[in-house]
């Protein structure tokens, strides 16, 4: 009996001793896998956070970096995507210089010039302006051939888009904690794509990233932003359908400061039924949020193809918050370029970064040279 007992007493401990190696194993396995470069943290399932239950960046997140995905380079997107920008585009310039190499400029010409621009969204004051411009060097220097039209426009043209604002998107604090980034604007302009794309573009520039899903009245948009997210090893904080977006939106900030990450992206709801009612949404977000770190930058969507109706839109958004940088998405579609200058005039704010496409890296920084090139060639 009593040598049972001793058989029983050995294989317990046996057991219990083999239990705890091969739990010592695993943890220095985990430790000592690779990261996700370039991000540190992984994509997890979407969860309730915990903020105090993060540890190192990447510990215990469990993303398969087999699959994840290598964003392409971010500079020089523009001058590769030119093609992509919509055929209305081109044809203004083209039409431009058409007009503007002709051997007798007179007043239709001029009136032609005017229709031009008009037609391409750019407004009355800015297409004054551009034509008072262009009567201006056409008097006083005059307009030998081709070569000559087309030098004096992309100036003019890039002195509209005016290449002097600072288009960069607020990621690099000097303070010791992650850069917030608030995207906003009205539902179907891409803000739930735009916000998967700049993880994207950040992952590629070597930061990492915090996603909060903070659209909670759309289910589909906290599953999209999880793809995105899971693409790039960008985390993912949501909420359940419904959930308050000023709270997810805090514990996402929580949880990117607890993880160390260098920026999150807070996706928001864009339901225009009331400015009041857009405003103590937003409102919140911004004020909750701004309890555990300052917003560095708000980037407002709008979709490119609606023309002065997208710029009403905005300037309501600018109202509410104090927007920082335009997104302009769908410049690929039947949009006019015009719609850049005239969406910087009517905010007094810099488009920042362009859609030109439904692909993960149609995303582009926005670069007056490159734009304006686009337009004439
Ligand atoms: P949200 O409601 O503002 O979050 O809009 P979504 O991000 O869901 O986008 C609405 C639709 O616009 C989707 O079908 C996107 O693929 C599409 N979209 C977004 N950005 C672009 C773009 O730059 N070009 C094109 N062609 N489609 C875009």
């Amino acid at each position: 009996m009593e040598s049972v007992a001793l058989y029983v007493l050995i294989a317990a401990v046996v057991a219990l001793a083999a239990v705890a190696l091969l739990s010592v194993m695993r943890r220095r396995s985990a430790r000592s896998r690779p990261a996700a470069a370039p991000s540190v943290l992984t994509a997890t399932a979407p969860v309730t956070p915990a903020a105090d239950a993060i540890g190192a960046p990447g510990e215990g997140l469990g993303a398969d970096i087999a699959t994840l995905e290598t964003p392409d380079p971010t500079s020089g997107r523009l001058g590769r995507l030119r093609s992509r920008l919509a055929r209305s585009n081109t044809a203004v310039g083209k039409g431009l210089l058409a007009l503007l190499t002709r051997d007798r400029i007179d007043d239709a010409t001029w009136d032609e010039v005017e229709e031009t621009l008009l037609a391409s969204d750019l407004g009355v004051g800015p297409t004054q302006e551009l034509i008072e411009a262009l009567k201006r060097r056409v008097r006083v220097e005059g307009i030998a051939d081709s070569d000559g039209a087309r030098a004096i426009l992309r100036e003019e043209l890039l002195a509209l888009v005016d290449p002097s604002m600072d288009r960069s998107v607020a990621t690099h604090t000097d303070a010791d904690r992650p850069a917030v980034v608030l995207v906003v604007g009205v539902n179907g302009t891409g803000k739930t794509t735009t916000t998967g794309k700049l993880a994207r573009v950040l992952v590629a520039d070597g930061r990492s990233v915090v996603l909060a899903a903070a659209d909670t009245f759309r289910a589909a948009a906290s599953q999209q932003l999880q793809t995105w997210g899971d693409r790039v090893g960008a985390r993912v904080v949501t909420g359940p359908e419904g959930a308050d977006p000023a709270a997810v939106a805090f514990d996402a900030v929580k949880i990117g400061i607890a993880a160390g990450v260098d920026v999150i992206v807070i996706d928001t709801a864009g339901r225009l039924h009331t400015k009041t009612g857009l405003m103590d949404e937003l409102g919140k977000v911004k004020r909750v949020v701004e309890k555990q770190a300052p917003v560095d930058e708000v980037l407002l969507v709008l979709d490119a193809t609606t023309g002065q109706n997208g710029l009403r839109q905005a300037q309501v958004f600018s109202e509410v918050v104090e927007v920082t940088g335009i997104v302009l998405t769908k410049l690929d579609g039947t949009a006019k370029g015009g719609i850049v200058v005239a969406v910087q005039r009517a905010l007094g704010v810099p488009v920042k970064l362009v859609g030109l496409g439904e692909g993960a890296d149609d995303l582009a920084p926005f670069d007056a040279e490159a734009f304006v090139d686009a337009l004439l060639d």
